[in-house]
């Protein structure tokens, strides 16, 4: 015998159409059962009060032989007692069988129903039991398929007399009299009334399948076409992982890519700017007034190149979470005058004013005093880099007090330009590594884009918010809002993609 397995490799066309195997079957595609159509217990309601309303029990099967109803009326001392006879128990048994998964065509002991003249009786059977009773069998039939059945009974046919033979015979010493009293229980009826009812309720059901047939399509197919667009959504969701991943690969690739460049530069321009340090300061002879120019020319532009170098590197330092912050006591009025004099020779050279207002008591915290100084040098060089000649910055320092953002005792250091400024829908931007507002490569202004992001990791490494106002051509405002006490120091301040390979070692 071949397995299912065996004709699979041999290439049957189920083979070939996995696809479609995969899919779920739409409700539209398969044939629905009657337990999708009826809502089944309002059904099953709806059945218990039409077996009280006749006094008749009904059961109500799908095509699987599923009982979706079960009410019984009048039979159970009847049935219970022909049943605690033996031969009783098995014809019983065979009736049951009969009635609920038999044919429903008038073979094996079922006959057409007595039905009054000119009635459609729409397939139902009339099943005789050995006691004397009856059912009757209505197939419940919905789009030319056969849905499952109606039974109705056992009911007492009107002419029933005497116990028949057939009872009588099989159950040796049965009761007649106790027999008779438990028959009288049953619902006695002509069959051909039964048969009205019956077709009645056939009726009723129809009404409600047709109703349940359109709820339950309606529902259906609703809830396939939001499992439809989740599973898109799943599947853009995976796409979407994929290349996350890629990104950040790609971006460990470029931060490592970076700090060995970076590092390999600074290692040859250290010795550019020492070897020119030496010749302007005229240690090994004397240069005339063009050649020092030109010296110091180098040296500035080798300086510049080292800050960008640095940055670079402080940069991937913070996306590889390798950054650590120290922190001590610090005087915050000493540590904004020094990061100010640091740029008053740029900000002298465009003639710009520049005003530092500090609070009249001293501003006593813990912070990591390098780390708060480059954020502070940044944020005034780029307000002296982007305010042009003549205008100003200011510089404020607020006392310390409660900081409602940061939820705790802070202060606030403040860089107010009339610069360019910048506009409003890049302003969340610019806090990004390498993203500058005028990227073209004829901007005016020199820089990476690499400053502010360094300002916020360390102030967010400190515990802080940075935020900024701008108006295109009236200036820009930077407020930076820090902790007294800041959080214990964390080893990473942005959380690492992944390790970066080391460093070269330093060549000299
Ligand atoms: P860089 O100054 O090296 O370009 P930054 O990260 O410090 O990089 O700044 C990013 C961008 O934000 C700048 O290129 C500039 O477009 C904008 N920007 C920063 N500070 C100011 C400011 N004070 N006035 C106007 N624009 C600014």
């Amino acid at each position: 015998m071949s397995g299912a397995g065996d004709s699979g490799r041999q290439g049957s066309p189920r083979e070939e159409t996995p696809r479609l195997e995969q899919r779920p079957l739409s409700v539209l595609e398969r044939r629905l059962t009657l337990s999708d159509m009826l809502d089944t217990s309002t059904f099953a309601e709806l059945v218990k009060s039409f077996a009280e309303l006749y006094k008749l029990g009904v059961k109500v099967f799908d095509e699987k032989g599923n009982r979706l109803a079960d009410i019984k009326s009048g039979n159970g001392d009847f049935c219970g007692y022909v049943f605690s006879f033996t031969e009783g128990k098995r014809c019983c048994t065979q009736t049951v069988a009969r009635v609920k998964d038999g044919p429903l065509a008038t073979t094996q002991n079922a006959r057409a129903p007595h039905a009054p003249a000119a009635t459609k009786v729409h397939g139902m059977i009339a099943v005789p039991c050995f006691t004397g009773l009856r059912y009757l069998v209505l197939p419940i039939l919905w789009e030319g398929d056969v849905l499952g059945r109606v039974v109705f009974g056992p009911f007492v046919p009107e002419e029933l007399g005497e116990l028949p033979p057939s009872l009588t015979d099989l159950t040796p010493g049965i009761d007649l009299a106790q027999a008779g009293a438990y028959l009288a229980k049953i619902r006695r009826a002509p069959e051909s009334t039964i048969v009205k009812v019956l077709l009645h309720f056939a009726q009723l059901l129809e009404t409600l399948v047709a109703a349940g047939q359109k709820t339950f399509l309606t529902s259906q197919v609703h809830i396939e076409a939001t499992l439809e667009s989740n599973r898109d959504l799943e599947a853009q969701n995976r796409r979407l992982e994929q290349m996350n991943v890629q990104l950040k690969d790609m971006d460990r690739l470029k931060s490592s890519f970076l700090a060995t460049v970076s590092h390999e530069l600074r290692t040859p321009l250290t010795s550019i700017i020492g070897y020119s340090e030496m010749l302007s300061e005229g240690l090994v002879g004397t240069l005339n007034s063009e050649q020092t120019d030109y010296v110091r020319t180098i040296m500035e532009k080798g300086d510049t190149l080292l800050k960008l170098i640095s940055s670079i590197l402080d940069v991937t330092q913070i996306e590889a979470g390798k950054v650590r912050l120290t922190f001590e006591p610090v005087n915050v009025g000493d540590l904004v005058s020094s990061a100010v004099s640091s740029i008053k020779p740029q900000a002298q050279r465009k003639g710009l004013t520049l005003d530092l207002k500090l609070p009249a008591r001293a501003v006593e915290v813990r912070a990591d005093r390098e780390k708060v100084r480059q954020v502070m040098v940044n944020l005034l060089s780029n307000a002296v880099k982007f305010t042009p000649k003549g205008g100003w910055v200011q510089v404020l320092v607020t006392e310390v007090k409660f900081q409602p953002e940061l939820d705790a005792e802070g202060w606030q250091f403040v860089v107010q330009d009339s610069g360019v400024g910048i506009p409003s829908d890049q302003l969340e931007k610019i806090f990004q590594s390498f993203y500058q507002v005028d990227n073209s490569s004829t901007r005016e202004f020199g820089g990476a884009g690499l400053g502010l992001a360094i300002v916020k990791s360390y102030v967010e490494g400190h515990g802080g918010k940075v935020r900024v106002q701008s108006e295109l051509g009236q200036g820009s405002r930077f407020e930076v809002v820090l902790p007294v006490s800041p959080p214990p120091p964390r080893a990473v301040i942005a959380p690492p993609l992944s390790e970066p390979p080391p460093p070269p070692p330093a060549r000299f």
